[in-house]
């Protein structure tokens, strides 16, 4: 393979950095084997040598060679320096919200908006794993997870209404979070309830214990029993509706994706608190988390312009999360586990009757066991330590 590089393209300082040889890199992990400042501060490629499938790179002053495979160098090219932000000053790319990773494959935050496929209600891709079939075929497997990545859930169906099993789904593709609601919880009525999940009312769309740090990254709900009537399943992209909400309300997202608030929870044994933007943004100025839950918003400590400021904001962000054009509405039967994630999709249902009849089976985990059990799906061949 004959794939025609520049290396005038790279700063000295990276190909260095991103040198494969055994004394820079154990083999395999590819963990590196030294520190930033072990290399010259004056660093310069003093030579190259190519071969039809290698680029060797001689730095001076102390004479290391570097080989690179070309099909590494082509696939980790730099975006130009007129890309918004990039090589720019840290200010101005923090300030104007740099894009500079967009359009470059492989550069972008999977967790942002740029790695994501965004939806609106009846548009929603409806992603149904069979349970049998992706435990038996890798294949299904990938595509399952693949669409909990992109378009942020996923159905199975046919997994069997045995308690605790939805903690074996998670299993699947990483660890269960366990928290003070155990590693597995219940969603049914209750004689005495702490939590308005556990009534027979309405819960308008939200993400789920914005009151941790980290909060979990990924939901599980696991159908034993489905109401006579009601308790339909509505799903939001939070990420679709921040985006709409960027374009056509840039001062409420202002505010949204800048002013910190207080999340809490209390109970007899717990005492949570998180302190987070209802939108957070990468450092790159892109969508990245959506937490949104009218239950535990806590008092807002600013100023009084601040304050107002952000009842205005919130007051319009939560009507749009409401629309119900936005909301994709599925009616889980036993056997259907929803696996979605809890930084972006919003979850909410309808109001249902039939005391002690609905029964969900939920438990936490989080993305990047997801992302890694996909990548290793996906990839059979990478040579692993
Ligand atoms: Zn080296």
């Amino acid at each position: 393979m004959d794939v025609a590089v520049d290396v005038g393209t790279w700063p000295a300082v990276w190909l260095r950095d991103n040198c494969p040889c055994p004394q820079c890199r154990v083999p395999g992990s590819g963990q590196k084997l030294f520190q930033i400042t072990d290399l010259p501060e004056d660093l310069v490629v003093s030579g190259v040598e190519e071969s039809a499938a290698t680029v060797t790179v001689i730095f001076g002053p102390d004479g290391h060679r570097s080989t690179f495979e070309r099909a590494w160098l082509a696939d980790h090219g730099l975006p130009g320096d007129d890309a918004a932000g990039v090589n720019g000053s840290a200010e101005s790319a923090g300030v104007t919200g740099a894009t500079g990773t967009v359009g470059v494959p492989g550069a972008a935050d999977f967790r942002t908006e740029d790695g994501k496929r965004l939806w609106a209600g009846p548009d929603a891709p409806l992603p149904i794993g069979d349970w049998e079939r992706y435990q038996a075929d890798r294949g299904h497997r990938a595509e399952t997870l693949g669409a909990v990545l992109t378009g942020g859930f996923a159905l199975l169906r046919g997994v069997p209404a045995e308690p605790g099993l939805v903690a074996t789904v998670a299993g699947t593709f990483g660890y269960v979070r366990e928290t003070n609601y155990g590693r597995v919880f219940d969603v049914r009525v209750e004689a005495t309830p702490a939590n308005l999940a556990s009534t027979g009312l309405a819960l308008s769309p939200h993400t789920d214990n914005p009151y941790r740090d980290p909060v979990p990254t990924v939901q599980l709900l696991h159908c034993h029993a489905s109401a006579a009537r009601g308790g339909d399943t509505l799903l939001v992209d939070g990420f679709a509706a921040a985006a709409a909400l960027r374009a056509e309300d840039p001062e409420s997202f202002a505010v949204l994706t800048s002013i910190p608030v207080p999340f809490g929870y209390r109970d007899r044994d717990s005492e949570l608190r998180a302190h987070q933007p209802l939108i957070e943004l990468s450092a790159d100025g892109r969508i990245r988390g959506i937490r949104f839950n009218n239950r535990s918003l806590q008092a807002l400590r600013r100023t009084p312009r601040q304050v107002a400021a952000f009842y205005r904001a919130y007051r319009r962000w939560a009507a749009r999360l409401a629309e119900p054009e936005l909301a994709l509405s599925l009616r889980l039967a036993a056997g259907d586990c929803l696996i979605f994630d809890n930084t972006r999709v919003l979850h909410g249902r309808t109001a249902f009757t039939g005391t002690g009849q609905r029964l969900l089976q939920g438990c936490y985990a989080d993305l990047d066991g997801l992302a890694s059990t996909l990548a290793i799906l996906e990839d059979t061949d990478k040579e692993r330590v």
